[in-house]
């Protein structure tokens, strides 16, 4: 077995022991070592300062340091976020949501059309559907430091997006074709049970959704059908058991409303139509 071979597997079992996923491993020695994960195998010299790093890393890792922390940045749909301590880190979950909503865009409209991403925090969803469709995207959230995370987001991958400091709709004029968010959504009693990763590294603002987790929930759907076009399009996205509390508040000024699962088969996200 070659070296890199074997200090891998000396650290996939490190991880494994500790629960954490063993492909970890895999991503942060390609990060020391400045190729992908498939190349890992290919390459036959490794330093001892890039040993030394690695181990580094790995120790972190074992102290739950989150991956995005550790490797400074997460890749979300080809846009780089840099890691911060005021945004949430963005999710692969999250992802497959603004995916969803790039293509069905890209499909269903042809002229330019107005998105309003609400509670963006580092602006990962604005800023890739922005990138990806070209649309007029307004991002809001409350926190200036969020904000802030986002502005450097927006320029250092050069995308043109509006950026807003905004309580909900509070300083929101105008309607939008689609109204997207990923507000926090974990009910108060809920968070310190959550994973090490989530509580040392995500805000508490971009997580706690209230005595239910679903105070955002009622307040953007109470106010989303004055800023939403006839027929305008509305996506949450939601924590797994969300899905029949949320539909059920949809109902009274939506239709077509489905709910979406991720890679995991669990409710991820809920897509609703203006009335
Ligand atoms: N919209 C951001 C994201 O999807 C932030 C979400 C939040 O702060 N709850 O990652």
């Amino acid at each position: 077995m070659g070296k890199i071979e074997n200090i891998l597997k000396e650290a996939k079992n490190k991880l494994k022991s500790a629960d954490i996923s063993v492909k970890d491993a895999e991503f942060l020695l390609s990060n020391v070592l400045g190729c992908s994960v498939s190349q890992l195998y290919t390459v036959n010299t490794i330093t001892d300062a890039q040993i030394e790093k690695f181990e580094y890393l790995i120790d972190k890792r074992l102290e739950h340091y989150s991956m995005d922390r550790l490797i400074g940045y997460t890749e979300f749909l080809g846009i780089k976020i840099p890691y911060n301590v005021h945004t949430l880190s963005p999710r692969q979950e999250t992802e497959i949501m603004t995916d969803d909503i790039i293509k069905s865009i890209k499909k269903n409209y042809s002229e330019k059309i107005k998105v309003l991403d609400l509670c963006t925090g580092s602006g990962c969803i604005g800023l890739a559907v922005a990138h990806s469709t070209g649309a007029d995207v307004t991002m809001s959230d409350i926190s200036i430091d969020a904000l802030d995370c986002a502005e450097t987001c927006a320029i250092a991958n050069n995308i043109d997006v509006t950026i807003l400091e905004s309580n909900l709709f509070d300083n929101i004029t105008g309607v939008f074709d689609i109204i997207i968010s990923n507000p926090p959504y974990i009910a108060t009693s809920e968070i310190d049970g959550l994973e090490p990763e989530v509580l040392y590294d995500d805000p508490m603002l971009a997580l706690d959704g209230g005595d239910d987790g679903l105070d955002f929930y009622r307040r953007i759907i109470n106010l989303a059908p004055r800023f939403l076009n006839p027929k305008g399009k509305l996506y949450l996205e939601i924590g797994c058991l969300q899905a029949k509390s949320v539909t059920g508040m949809l109902k009274k000024e939506f239709g077509n409303i489905i709910v979406h699962r991720d890679y995991a088969g669990l409710d991820r996200y809920i897509e609703a139509e203006k009335l």
